[in-house]
C-alpha cells in the first residue's frame, strides 16, 4: 500500500489491525513533518501501542488521537477507518442507520455522531478557492427562488449561498460565449442566515480569488464587491421567465442538493447542522472525477487528523 489501499481487497488486508491503523493515523498525522508543540523540536518516539508521541528532546507527550476529530471516543481506530471507509467510498455517502449495521454498533446515536464529526473531517479536508468564472446565487433548500421576499427569509426554509465555477466547454463562439458554452467544475455552499451584503460578500470573500468573474444577479446584496477586487457579469433578473434561465448551474447545484438529501438522507436533516451536509455534499462533488475510491478516503483521513480549529466543533458541544 503507498498513501493509501486503492481498493476494498487492500483496506482489508493492510488495515486489519488496531495497531496497524494507528500506525496508518500516525503517519498520515505527520505526513508534512512532526514539531513538538512545546519546544517545536522535529523528532519523536512512540509508545509500543502507538497511542502517543513523545518529544525526542523535551518528553512532550501527545496524544495520537489530540486534536483530531476522533479526540475522546471510545471506539477503536480501526472502527473509525472502517467507517471512514465505507463513508468515503459510498458514490453517495451512507446514513447513520446503515452505518450503525454495518459496524454492528448499539447505538444509533454513535453512528449519528461518528457521521457528523466525518461531515467536519470533510470540510477539514485542504481546498483551494475557486476562481475564473464564477455563477453565484442564493436559493431556499427545498423552496424555489426568493420571489418577493428576498432577504427576509421565513423560518422554516434554509437559505444556501451557492458558488459554481465554470469551465468553457471546447468549441461554441469564443467571441460571444453563453451560459451554455460553460459546464460546471468546483462548487462552494454555505448556509446563510439572510441575502443581506455582509452575509454575500463574507461568502464571497471567503470562497472565490480576487480577480475572478462573478456572474450573478443584480440584487443589491451584491453592490460594491467590485470594490473587493471581483469582475461582475450581470443578468438583469426582470429579463429571464424562470429560474434556469437565471442562474442555471446554480439552481442544478441546488437540485442535487435537494435530490441527495432526499436520496441518502430520506429528507430529513437536522437543519441546525446543514453546514457540515452541504460540506458533505461539496466534497463529494468537487471530487467526484477522482479516479480511485481510495483517493477519497485518503482525504477524509486527511482531514479527520488535522488540527486546524474549525468553528463547527462549536457544535459538537451540543450533542
Ligand atoms: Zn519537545
Amino acid at each position: 500500500m503507498s498513501n493509501y489501499p486503492k481498493n476494498y481487497i487492500e483496506f482489508i488486508d493492510s488495515l486489519s489491525t488496531d495497531i496497524e491503523c494507528r500506525k496508518y493515523l500516525l503517519n498520515i498525522r505527520w505526513e508534512k513533518g512532526y514539531a513538538c508543540v512545546q519546544c517545536g523540536h522535529g523528532e519523536y518516539w512512540t509508545n509500543e501501542e502507538i497511542t502517543y508521541c513523545i518529544c525526542r528532546k523535551c518528553r512532550h507527550r501527545i496524544s495520537l488521537l489530540a486534536g483530531t476529530v476522533m479526540q475522546d471516543s471510545k471506539l477503536a481506530v480501526r472502527v473509525w477507518l472502517v467507517a471512514m471507509w465505507l463513508f468515503s467510498t459510498q458514490k453517495d455517502g451512507i446514513s447513520a442507520k446503515s452505518l450503525q449495521d454495518n459496524l454492528g454498533l448499539r447505538s444509533y446515536r454513535s453512528a449519528w455522531s461518528m457521521l457528523h464529526k466525518l461531515r467536519i473531517a470533510m470540510a477539514r479536508a485542504g481546498r483551494e478557492p475557486l476562481s475564473g468564472m464564477v455563477e453565484i446565487g442564493e436559493v431556499y433548500i427545498g423552496g424555489t427562488l426568493e420571489g418577493g421576499k428576498r432577504g427576509r427569509g421565513t423560518e422554516k426554509k434554509q437559505l444556501v449561498a451557492v458558488a459554481a465555477q465554470l469551465e468553457r466547454i471546447p468549441g461554441g463562439n469564443p467571441d460571444k460565449p453563453s451560459a451554455r458554452d460553460y459546464r460546471l467544475s468546483k462548487i462552494r455552499a454555505k448556509h446563510i442566515k439572510n441575502a443581506s451584503k455582509a452575509e454575500l460578500h463574507g461568502f464571497i470573500k471567503e470562497n472565490i480569488s480576487k480577480g475572478s468573474t462573478l456572474i450573478r444577479d443584480d440584487w443589491a446584496g451584491y453592490s460594491g464587491i467590485g470594490d473587493e477586487g471581483y469582475r461582475s457579469e450581470i443578468y438583469k433578473a426582470s429579463k429571464a421567465t424562470t429560474d434556469d434561465e437565471k442562474l442555471p448551474h446554480v439552481h442544478l447545484v441546488i437540485s442535487l442538493i435537494n435530490r441527495w438529501i432526499l436520496g441518502t438522507y430520506q429528507g430529513s436533516i437536522d437543519e441546525n447542522n446543514l453546514q457540515t451536509y452541504l460540506e458533505e455534499f461539496t466534497f463529494r462533488f468537487n471530487r467526484k472525477a477522482s479516479h480511485s475510491r481510495g483517493w477519497l478516503f485518503y482525504r477524509l483521513v486527511q482531514g479527520a487528523v488535522s488540527t486546524k480549529p474549525h468553528p463547527y466543533e462549536l457544535l459538537l458541544i451540543q450533542d
